[in-house]
């Protein structure tokens, strides 16, 4: 079945509110096995507003509408409907007791307008609202299921999933399920050249590539009628993808790449103390935004300045002087020094010109080094980021935190 969403409201397209009940509503959707092929939004117009449903109507088996359903005058969705479908407005007297109660148990009399909000399309079935006044319409004609919701998502979501979902589940006959892969390290072009066999020839499953901050998620969905037939050919896509990005794949569907990270260390037995310069404590900000961090997260230090590498890290002055802070030999001797002062298995460092000011052509913005010391061993990597300040920063913490991953992994 095709599903259309129409979402109600001036604020909308002012830009006043984001449209969050489409996405949500669209997300439930297509977990239900409907498609969704169009979001409208339309302003408190009427006019407006029954084009657009005559214009939904004629494209779409079941209309969901989000808004205008408050007592005021610019509240037309049902109005518009009965308009565009020629059927009257009915007082429901039911619904008019409940908003009386709505509102008696709120200690207010219920103002005369809101006589408005129990009245429906001639043929309508009421969907109650627990958490607000107007209550939710579903109307059936030979062609279309109109569902009416209210605006405010604290009242649209209980309705939708309460009464909503079980409703339009009962007419659906296909199923969506889908799998997330999180890759790390390797940017969206680039995986998708990787990816470009399995993408030129996907039918179900389909595959989709999101761009991340930092990262890409690979979105497996596949269409069946049986939840089971859908799991099996996603986990066959999903086998063939991690053939080909392996160690590249941090996670599924709600892991986080710090999530991931402190389940290695637990795994491994290992510790970790971290100094950071340019990134300014966001590593370990990442690190310790997972509960339980500190069996395994000792220590983070941001030596910001170089006194503060000489004086608590024990860089060198000599290092500084002769390679300067932004260096693989500050880096390296940040990475030793934050492990042997927190006395733990690893440490790990990175500096770097964030910008806009400090580059030089030989040290530009965006130059970082990633310091790794292991035992009485020291990596070093390199590495230029693009963009502002901010971005270089998250990006460098997001390289940093998967250089420690794969060492994770592959630990000597
Ligand atoms: P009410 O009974 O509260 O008047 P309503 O059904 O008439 O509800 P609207 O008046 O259209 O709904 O919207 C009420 C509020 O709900 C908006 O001010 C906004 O905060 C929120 N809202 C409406 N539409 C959306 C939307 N599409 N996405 C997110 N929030 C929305």
């Amino acid at each position: 079945m095709i599903c259309e969403i129409i979402s109600v409201g001036t604020e909308l397209l002012l830009g006043n509110i984001i449209n969050t009940n489409a996405q949500y509503l669209s997300q439930k959707i297509s977990e239900l096995g409907f498609d969704v092929y169009y979001h409208s939004v339309v302003g408190d117009n009427m006019e407006r507003l029954i084009e657009q449903i005559k214009l939904s109507r004629s494209r779409a088996d079941i209309i969901i509408t989000t808004g205008g359903l408050g007592p005021t005058d610019d509240d037309i969705t049902k109005s518009g409907l009965c308009s565009a479908l020629g059927i009257d407005l009915v007082l429901h007297k039911e619904s008019l007791e409940k908003i009386n109660s709505y509102f008696s148990k709120t200690g207010k009399e219920m103002p005369d307008i809101n006589i408005r909000q129990a009245y429906i399309p001639s043929g309508g079935k009421i969907i109650e609202n627990n958490n607000g006044s107007a209550p939710g319409v579903i109307y059936e004609d030979k062609k279309n299921i109109f569902i009416l919701l209210p605006g405010p998502p604290g009242e649209m979501k209980p309705m939708f999933d309460k009464n909503v979902f079980p409703y339009l589940k009962d007419k659906s006959n296909s199923i969506i399920e889908s799998k997330t892969l999180k890759v790390v390290g390797i940017g969206e072009s680039s995986l998708q050249v990787m990816l470009q066999d399995l993408l030129d020839n996907q039918t179900n499953p389909t595959i989709a590539l999101y761009a991340k901050v930092g990262e890409v998620h690979v979105r497996v969905t596949a269409k069946t009628d049986k939840k089971s037939e859908a799991d099996y050919i996603i986990n066959k896509m999903i086998e063939r993808i991690k053939d080909i990005l392996g160690d590249n794949i941090y996670g599924y569907d709600d892991d986080t790449l710090e999530g991931t990270i402190n389940k290695l260390l637990k795994k491994n037995k290992k510790s970790i103390a971290i100094a950071e310069s340019c990134t300014g404590g966001l590593v370990s900000d990442r690190l310790t935004n997972i509960s339980g961090a500190s069996d395994s997260y000792i220590n983070g230090i941001v030596s910001y300045n170089n006194e503060a590498k000489i004086k608590i890290l024990r860089v060198k002055e000599d290092t500084i002087n002769k390679h300067g802070a932004v260096s693989k030999e500050t880096a390296a001797e940040m990475a030793a020094g934050v492990k042997d002062i927190s006395k733990t298995d690893i440490g790990l460092s990175i500096t770097g010109i964030a910008g806009p000011d400090g580059g030089t052509a030989e040290k530009p913005i965006g130059l970082c080094y990633i310091g790794l010391a292991f035992k009485n061993d020291v990596y070093t990597y390199e590495f230029y980021f693009n963009g502002n300040r901010i971005k270089i920063k998250s990006n460098a913490s997001t390289k940093a935190l998967d250089i420690l991953r794969r060492f994770l992994i592959n630990l000597p």
